[in-house]
């Protein structure tokens, strides 16, 4: 029976751990019950009332064996008294960027548009800056999308990317993918379908699922990942073989992580994350500043102290894994990398501070254009 559960991502859909009970039951049966002293299950008992606790059972057993993720997906009695008191538990406005009926369309910068597909995940990250989504239960009516987002397409012709979000957008089945990746597939101004999923990493057996890499290989000269890997310890054997098969597709993966106090935010652990994606042929694509929202504050990291830790990162890494370094700001204001070097300039001498800490003067000679 346990094999089942790392071969075939719908027995994990079918079995998902949301309770006490369940959960006890899978850590015996995974052999896994002394990891179960690491629970505190009076948090776990009082959090998932307001923060509901959600895991497969495959990443059950990668999570609990792993002390940097465990902090990310089971309860803390922090999240119930952590109150965000400038921005709330929507710290990027996107309610107020929503265009359609429904709510699951975000048109925030000119060029792109969000969809939200679904606020459910097959697994609950307490660090997540949509937790407000999780009780929102959020409908999927498709021919209500597509006629909506057919509408606001024509209208909007600058848009050329669509970002397929959630939630998890990928617990769709396949019938339901096929549909709508299609819809945007045969949109001539669409160039880019950018579909973000965790699943790469939480539950890579969706990959293994034949009918829908077929979907995936008829939209794949349009489609990018992006995957939301934040420790070396996500990337098991099965993430490999999952990366292997989007690879051999000739889709591009990229990934973006928060940076989270007491999870990724040392250096080693961050070496290693790179190490592992590039490995994996996914590209470093951005580390975020964590959002601030009611109950994540705990895994907040100090700006400064983060742009050094990145910058001694960067030191002992090949460029191939420099991800930005992006905060998101806050009012829907924009997404924005912080810079890692410092700079001065006078006239056209630039000072620039390398990774080793030295400053090096840079003239550009501006002069021989005068
Ligand atoms: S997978 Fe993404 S959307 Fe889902 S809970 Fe985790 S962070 Fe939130």
């Amino acid at each position: 029976m346990e094999r089942e559960f790392f071969k075939d991502w719908r027995v994990n859909v079918k079995n998902l751990i949301e309770d006490k009970k369940t959960l006890k039951y899978f850590l015996k049966i995974f052999n896994l019950e002394e990891y179960s002293k690491k629970i505190n299950w009076e948090a776990f008992d009082k959090v998932s009332r307001f923060y509901p606790f959600r895991i497969t059972p495959y990443y059950l057993s990668v999570v609990i064996k792993s002390d940097s993720l465990f902090k990310v997906f089971f309860p803390s009695l922090k999240e119930i008294s952590e109150k965000n008191k400038y921005y709330g538990d929507d710290p990027l406005s996107e309610e107020v960027f929503k265009v359609d009926k429904r709510g699951g369309i975000i048109h925030k910068y000119r060029d792109r548009v969000l969809v939200i597909l679904t606020d459910f995940c097959s697994n609950n990250c307490r660090y997540c800056n949509r937790k407000r989504l999780w009780r929102s239960h959020l409908e999927l009516r498709i021919d209500e999308i597509k006629k909506e987002l057919n509408e606001y397409l024509t209208k909007n012709n600058e848009i050329k990317e669509v970002i397929l979000s959630g939630g998890e957008p990928l617990i769709y089945e396949n019938s339901i993918l096929d549909d709508i990746i299609g819809f945007f597939y045969n949109k001539f101004q669409i160039d880019v379908i950018r579909i973000h999923t965790k699943l790469i990493s939480s539950l890579p057996q969706r990959f293994f699922d034949e009918e829908f890499i077929k979907i995936l290989e008829k939209y794949r000269d349009k489609l990018w990942f992006y995957s939301h890997i934040i420790h070396s310890d996500e990337i098991t054997p099965y993430v490999e073989q999952a990366t292997k098969i989007i690879n051999s597709l000739g889709i591009y993966i990229l990934n973006q992580a928060p940076i989270i106090r007491e999870v990724n935010d040392k250096k080693e652990v961050l070496k290693e994350l790179i190490r592992k994606l590039l490995k994996n042929k996914i590209i470093p694509k951005n580390f975020y500043q964590l959002d601030p929202i009611d109950s994540t504050l705990h895994f907040m990291t100090d700006i400064d102290k983060t742009v050094e830790l990145i910058s001694n990162v960067y030191r002992e890494t090949t460029g191939l894994g420099w991800a930005n370094y992006i905060i998101d700001l806050p009012k829907g204001k924009g997404k924005v990398p912080l810079p890692l070097s410092q700079i001065e300039k006078n006239k056209s001498l630039y000072r620039i501070k390398n990774f080793y800490g030295e400053v090096v003067d840079y003239n550009i000679f501006l002069d021989i254009y005068e």
